[in-house]
């Protein structure tokens, strides 16, 4: 309120200061004293200005020369045209929510700057803070769509030197869970060793170290409903390439990149991804989310549990594999990083808890095979735990039981989040499978 105490004789200086420079439109003289007062606009608040400076002269109030306007170059004129080409480039974007900035030119940011050092105004709003919100005003009016300031579906940017409007969609975020039914296929795109994914005679020039992944065969079928221009998937964690995802599946978030789509039926979507991917992939659960989920499922990390179908070098004793397995309730591992991670991973010791470990079944006749359910922290490495990466992991299966174990299979069960996080975007829209299209 402070501001609001600029006293009678000051403002009028500025005024009488800032119309001396040339002709100036209701909108640029208005906007110098845009922090003084609220509820108008600046273009009232410049008619009121210039009534007043016309008054206390005693003379004839000047025209607004809006077009001619030296601090604007006339722009102030073209709201409505802008506001246009918005709303045609918008015609072919699907969105709910947009808002409008500006990339003004040189010359006009220059002439506001010297119009501030002219008249001495400290009361100023941006000449671009004014445009954004009057074609804002327009654009809202036309398409009836509301303006947002944290998450736009698409922001449109006037190119004021250009003469153009061109839009950032915003992507559009789905949560789901997927299941992998196939082994040896990784979660995500993975680049070619050799070439680095730019393409070479051991790929068979596709720059791809796996020819398929979960989030390609999911993308594939997605991008048609959507129509982006990619998708990426975000998943909560990963299991190894040659593990099974089962269960309830695990966490993920389908990123659609500039989707020119934002409502489609997600009961058809994953009936289309399910039914595209028959017994490799599946979807569940699929919901629209906001970029705040991806946040939280990566940052948290999920309780785990595991089919371990485990193979023993001699003949173990079931009971004994039993107790052993038991008495793991509630124990901390201590891992070194794997040697197979060694080279991408730091050298670091982790501790991770299981919470519990039972004999699913054995194989009574070789007594050297058994699955194995474990339940445990996240972030423990299985196949370490089973075989012990030579001392790296204790304890382990094979230093509990003085045998030599390895992991032949491995199926995740279940990634078990913390949902109590979720629910502020759960309940933007809980459990349903169309959005709301008002
Ligand atoms: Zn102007
Ligand atoms: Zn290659």
């Amino acid at each position: 309120m402070a501001q609001k105490m600029a006293d009678e004789d000051g403002i009028l200086e500025i005024a009488r200061k800032t119309v001396s420079e040339g002709p100036i439109c209701d909108h640029c003289l208005g906007r110098q004293f845009a922090n003084l007062s609220t509820g108008m606009s600046n273009d009232e608040r410049g008619r009121a200005v210039r009534i007043m400076l016309s008054m206390q002269r005693n003379e004839a109030l000047a025209l607004d020369h809006g077009k001619d306007c030296w601090v604007c170059n006339g722009l102030f004129t073209e709201l409505d045209v802008w506001a246009e080409r918005a709303v045609q480039e918008l015609e072919s974007v699907d969105f709910d929510t947009f808002l409008v900035g500006t990339m003004i030119t040189g010359l006009l940011a220059e002439n506001e700057e010297v119009l501030w050092t002219l008249s001495g105004t400290t009361f100023a709003e941006l000449l671009k803070s004014e445009l954004n919100r009057e074609v804002g005003k327009r654009i809202c009016s036309i398409t009836k769509k509301e303006v947002e300031f944290k998450r736009p579906d698409v922001v449109v940017i006037m190119d004021i030197e250009r003469e153009q409007v061109r839009l950032d969609i915003n992507s559009l975020f789905i949560y789901g869970r997927y299941r992998k039914l196939e082994r040896g296929i990784p979660q995500t795109r993975w680049p070619c060793r050799e070439c680095r994914g730019k393409g070479c005679e051991k790929c068979n020039y596709t720059g791809k170290q796996y020819s398929e992944s979960v989030e390609e065969l999911i993308r594939s079928s997605v991008l048609d409903f959507f129509k982006g221009e990619d998708m990426i998937l975000h998943g909560a964690g990963r299991e190894d390439i040659d593990a099974r995802m089962l269960g309830s599946g695990r966490p993920f978030v389908m990123e659609i990149i500039s989707p020119l789509i934002r409502h489609a039926d997600l009961v058809e979507v994953v009936s289309r991804i399910n039914e595209d991917n028959k017994g490799r992939v599946e979807v569940l659960d699929a919901r629209y989310a906001d970029k705040e989920v991806v946040r939280h499922i990566k940052s948290t990390e999920s309780d785990k549990v595991y089919n371990i179908s485990a193979t023993f070098k001699s003949k173990v004793n079931k009971e004994k594999l039993k107790s052993t397995l038991r008495a793991l309730s509630g124990i901390i591992i201590r891992q070194q990083t794997p040697t197979r991670v060694m080279h991408r991973r730091a050298d670091l010791q982790r501790n991770r808890k299981i919470h519990e470990a039972a004999l699913i079944s054995f194989d009574d006749i070789t007594g050297t095979q058994a699955v194995i359910q474990l339940r445990c922290e996240g972030g423990l490495y299985v196949k370490e735990f089973v075989n012990g990466d030579m001392g790296r992991t204790e304890p382990s299966i094979s230093s509990l039981l003085g045998i030599d174990a390895a992991v032949k299979e491995l199926d995740v069960i279940e990634v078990s989040m913390d949902l109590t996080g979720e629910r502020q975007w759960q309940g933007l829209e809980a459990n349903a499978g169309k959005r709301d299209t008002n």
